[in-house]
């Protein structure tokens, strides 16, 4: 087939829709905003997600049916299988919805998570509490992004109010120890439906309020670590039988043990540097493992650093690619830029983001200082 039906038309579905053109498919979103990314792109059918009359729209409008986020609504996804393609599965969807659900698959690949307990009361949460001790990190199981949806519960003081807090939304909760971690890695794995499977680079990822701000490939570990990270990614990848793009958050600690935070099956911001830095970028490789082509290879063609261009941003990204200095006069970095094309500019909203391909990545990390799009800690 080469139509490709998108849930979602955000800067995840423009990108993989721009590296899918490339290879010849067509591109159809369902996104409910007219101006999202994808809007002026692809075609795109304006309608919510949970929207059964729209999903079956997608999907005699496509061959294959991908989603370029995990809330989608399983019951959406399985009417998508039965009507369509959908190479993911909407099992994949299921469990990677679900914090409870996810860990237990990391589990059963053999690889750790930070220890955990599944909170249905305030009482739970005082016993789970005193168990994996102050700090803890209490999360909705479902629905949350960029940190919204979690609260580090720092002292007992804290446990009524992040408890109320929380449970507001209505989902289960789970109360995370709190892992202490020297450095915040991702890999992001491909696996096609014939079994093939193909790791990127290790990214390091440093957030600024719980949003990612700066990625750097490759990780400053030592290589004994790159290793373990990329075959753990891989190793859960198989476990869950994903098809497609798997990213594996996890933590490092001062020991060199690594616990897997989170998944996303799906692009993810911390793979944007693939785009210029590898051989074949996430969206390509995402198109090529839902349809089923051979996966292209993950190779670092340069060490690079991603930063994120959030609104407040814009003013100096609009300096630094105009004023002569910076641009040209710096040759140690070439900077490649990548804006969304949304709509409206505002405080923290990703608006783009930029890769810097260097031959030192503190070459990079030293551009983005001179520029002021860094972030300090707690902006
Ligand atoms: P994303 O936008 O990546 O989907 P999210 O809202 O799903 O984020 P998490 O990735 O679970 O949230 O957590 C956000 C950040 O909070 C992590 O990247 C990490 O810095 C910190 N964090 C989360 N859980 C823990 C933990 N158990 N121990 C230490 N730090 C944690
Ligand atoms: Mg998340
Ligand atoms: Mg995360």
């Amino acid at each position: 087939g080469s139509r490709i039906g998108v849930l979602g038309g955000g800067q995840l579905g423009r990108m993989m829709a721009l590296a899918g053109s490339n290879l010849g498919y067509h591109f159809v979103t369902l996104d409910p905003t007219p101006e999202c990314p994808c809007g002026q792109l692809t075609e795109q059918i304006v309608a919510g997600y949970d929207d059964k009359k729209a999903a079956r729209l997608l999907a005699e409008r496509s061959d294959v049916i991908t989603y370029e986020f995990e809330n989608v609504d399983v019951e959406v996804a399985e009417l998508l299988e039965r009507l369509s393609y959908v190479p993911q599965g909407s099992k994949l969807l299921y469990t990677t919805q679900h914090r409870l659900r996810e860990k237990a698959a990391v589990e059963a690949a053999g690889v750790k998570v930070a220890p955990y307990a599944e909170i249905s009361s305030e009482m739970e949460l005082r016993e789970a509490v005193s168990r994996l001790g102050i700090p803890s990190v209490l999360k909705t199981v479902t629905g949350g992004y960029d940190g919204k949806g979690q609260w580090v519960i720092k002292s007992e003081a804290e446990i009524g109010p992040a408890y109320s807090e929380l449970s507001r939304a209505g989902t289960e909760l789970v109360l995370e120890q709190f892992i202490p971690f020297v450095k915040e890695l991702s890999v992001i794995a491909a696996r096609s439906p014939r079994g093939e499977v193909m790791t990127f680079p290790v990214a390091e990822n440093i957030h600024v309020d719980n949003i990612l701000h700066i990625s750097i490939v490759p990780a400053r570990v030592e290589e004994s670590v790159l290793r373990q990270a990329e075959q753990l990614a891989a190793r859960i990848a198989e476990s869950m039988e994903a098809v497609g793009l798997l990213a594996v958050e996890m933590f490092l600690t001062e020991g060199g043990e690594l616990y897997v935070n989170e998944l996303a099956p799906r692009p993810h911001n911390s793979g944007h540097y693939t785009m210029e830095a590898c051989t074949t970028s996430q969206f390509e490789q995402h198109v090529r493992a839902i349809c089923n082509l051979p996966l292209g290879k993950t190779s670092l063609l340069s060490p690079v650093v991603m930063v994120n261009v959030l609104g407040e941003h814009m003013d100096a990204v609009a300096k630094a690619l105009t004023e002569e200095d910076l641009t040209w006069a710096n040759s140690k970095v070439v900077p490649k830029l990548h804006l969304y094309g949304k709509n409206g500019s505002a405080p923290k909203r990703k608006m783009g983001h930029i890769n810097l391909l260097c031959s030192h990545v503190q070459d990079g990390l030293d551009w983005i200082q001179q520029t002021k799009i860094w972030r300090n800690q707690h902006s």
